[in-house]
């Protein structure tokens, strides 16, 4: 089997310092130097999967291929490196617990007292292993431990990785510390003392970091980083800083590339035989990520696009989404400028003058009848005004309603999900859902196959006919409407491969310029160096509109 080595990453003083990216980026840069790697999220709340978590709360929940519901940091892994995610990167204190109790139930423990220490600590360094196990072929498992250090729910991890590297080695393990510089803005000056106390923290855990990640206004001078390696015990080019960035997280891996970060990497595990430190950027693939982000500083023009959802306001929510459209922007180096619309705002009075210069809609992924009747609108003036429309999974089902009712002539056209007793349920529970009670983990979740319609729109998009799209929903397009949406002029452009599930629809081209509408996530397989298709057609078919 292939040598493993193991890179920790905990974080200090603030959460929110963006650890998520952060090792995404460690992970682009070692797979830049021909290292394949995975990466694993350590998160200590109680919840099992974020699955139940509200957005409003957690963010966006992010689908693996196999179908876990994880955290969105899982989608920074994924954009950034071409590492596979499955359940288990996805680990929480909830899943730890949750294990090591059943096998209490079993009797496997023999009369022990089960406790933090070994059993929880065990199970946690189980998990590590796991990965190991199940991708052999990776020279690196990255390790992101969430929360904050000196929170009282990381403690047992912190525990498990300090035993880790009793087991693993200190040559095949690195403790990387993610922390804030801030400067206090009067004084104008860089204040080292918050980063002093959070590896004093993490040393009273047994870790003393490797290498300290600086989060700051600006690169750290010189003499702050001599101040931050005496107190904190780590050679000074081992303190890297991570400036506050002007455009894009896609800059972040050029920037520690810059600042020496994997060249101390491979020091440090002393690898520069098989990959020789460099200086200067002559790696093909960090000229992939410099050029991304040079069109990203310098687009051709921008294209306006309207978001219509639930929860617009919050950054996170639909983390993927943006970032997706973000890459489809960059594959016509077109800037995005997103709308964020919330769809309870909308009413059929207001709806021309609020979408009045967007050159392109789009309705998200959602739960729940609040704001559908706004989304409605909004779809009824993109179908109208002949404004491109994108429409992903809550996105389809309400486009299949506004068509019913607005051109198929079903007037009380809905989803049994906002009226269960409508009179025209054009979209309903799936079959498979109806006797499901439990909402953890119950939807139709992770990676289908879709066979595309030969001519359509979204096959022209794809340039194939048969796709692998992740899925997270519990209702779907009713097939006893199939026929008379069809005579009413909606196209069924995506099935699964049996024909019984509506995967797509579309508007046919002579009616409208492009209108798609997919029940599944596109967005969480659009990476930067790899935008994903309907992406790209949306944003350029949407660039085309003059308002
Ligand atoms: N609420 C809808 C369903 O469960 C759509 C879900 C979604 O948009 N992810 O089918």
């Amino acid at each position: 089997m292939n040598k493993v080595r193991y890179i920790f990453v905990t974080g200090g003083v603030a959460s929110s310092l963006g650890k998520g990216v952060s090792i995404a980026s460690i992970g682009a840069l070692l797979e830049a130097r021909e290292f394949k790697v995975t990466i694993q999220k350590m998160d200590p709340y109680i919840n099992v999967d974020p699955g139940t978590m509200s957005p409003f709360q957690h963010g966006e929940v992010y689908v693996t291929e196999d179908g876990a519901e994880t955290d969105l940091d899982l989608g920074y892994y994924e954009r950034f490196t071409s590492a596979r995610l499955s359940r288990e990167n996805s680990v929480s204190t909830g899943q730890i617990y949750y294990s090591v109790i059943q096998r209490e139930r079993r009797g496997e423990y023999l009369g022990r007292t089960v406790q933090v220490i070994p059993h929880i600590t065990n199970e946690i360094k189980n998990r590590i292993l796991t990965l190991k196990k199940t991708n052999p072929d990776v020279d690196f498992i990255l390790v992101e431990i969430g929360g904050t250090v000196g929170d009282i729910e990381s403690v047992p991890f912190l525990e498990a990785i300090r035993q880790f590297r009793l087991d693993a080695g200190t040559e095949n393990t690195m403790f990387i510390h993610l922390t804030l510089v801030p400067s206090i803005t009067v004084a104008g000056e860089i204040k080292t003392k918050p980063t002093q106390h959070s590896v004093k923290e993490l040393l009273k855990q047994g870790i003393q970091p490797d290498l300290l990640i600086c989060r700051a206004a600006n690169l750290l001078e010189p003499d702050v980083k001599e101040k931050i390696s005496l107190f904190c015990n780590v050679k000074k080019e081992r303190v890297i800083s991570a400036p506050d960035i002007e455009s894009s997280i896609y800059e972040i891996p050029v920037i520690y590339h810059n600042e020496g970060l994997d060249n101390e990497i491979i020091r440090y595990f002393r690898l520069e035989e098989r990959s020789p430190l460099f200086f200067e950027i002559m790696n093909p693939t960090l000229a992939k990520w410099e050029n991304l982000v040079s069109t990203l500083k310098h687009p051709r023009g921008r294209v306006r696009i309207a978001l219509i959802g639930k929860y617009m306001q919050l950054s996170d929510a639909y983390r993927s989404l943006y970032e997706a459209l973000q890459h489809g922007g960059l594959a016509n180096y077109l800037h995005v400028e997103m709308d964020k619309i919330d769809s309870e705002t909308i009413t059929e009075e207001n709806v021309g003058e609020i979408l009045k210069d967007a050159q392109g809609i789009l309705v998200p992924g959602g739960f729940g009848e609040r704001g559908v009747s706004g989304k409605l609108a909004a779809i009824r003036y993109a179908r109208e005004n002949k404004i491109p429309y994108f429409g992903i999974c809550l996105g389809m089902q309400t486009a299949v309603i506004e068509f019913a009712r607005n051109v198929a002539g079903l007037k009380m056209a809905n989803s049994t999900e906002f009226d269960s007793d409508t009179e025209h349920p054009v979209i309903s529970l799936m079959e498979e859902q109806v006797s499901i009670t439990d909402k953890g983990g119950t939807m139709r979740l992770g990676a289908y196959p879709c066979v595309l319609k030969p001519g359509s729109l979204i096959e022209e998009a794809y340039q194939k006919s048969e796709i692998y799209e992740r899925h997270r929903h519990r209702y779907e397009f009713t097939n006893r409407y199939r026929n008379q949406l069809e005579a009413s002029g909606l196209v069924i452009s995506g099935t699964s491969p049996d024909g019984e599930l509506v995967e797509t629809i579309e508007l046919p081209r002579h009616t409208h310029p492009w209108f798609v509408a997919v029940q599944y996530h596109p967005e969480f397989k659009s990476k930067p160096l790899d935008p994903h298709p309907l992406f790209i057609k949306f944003i350029e078919k949407s660039a085309q509109v003059r308002r």
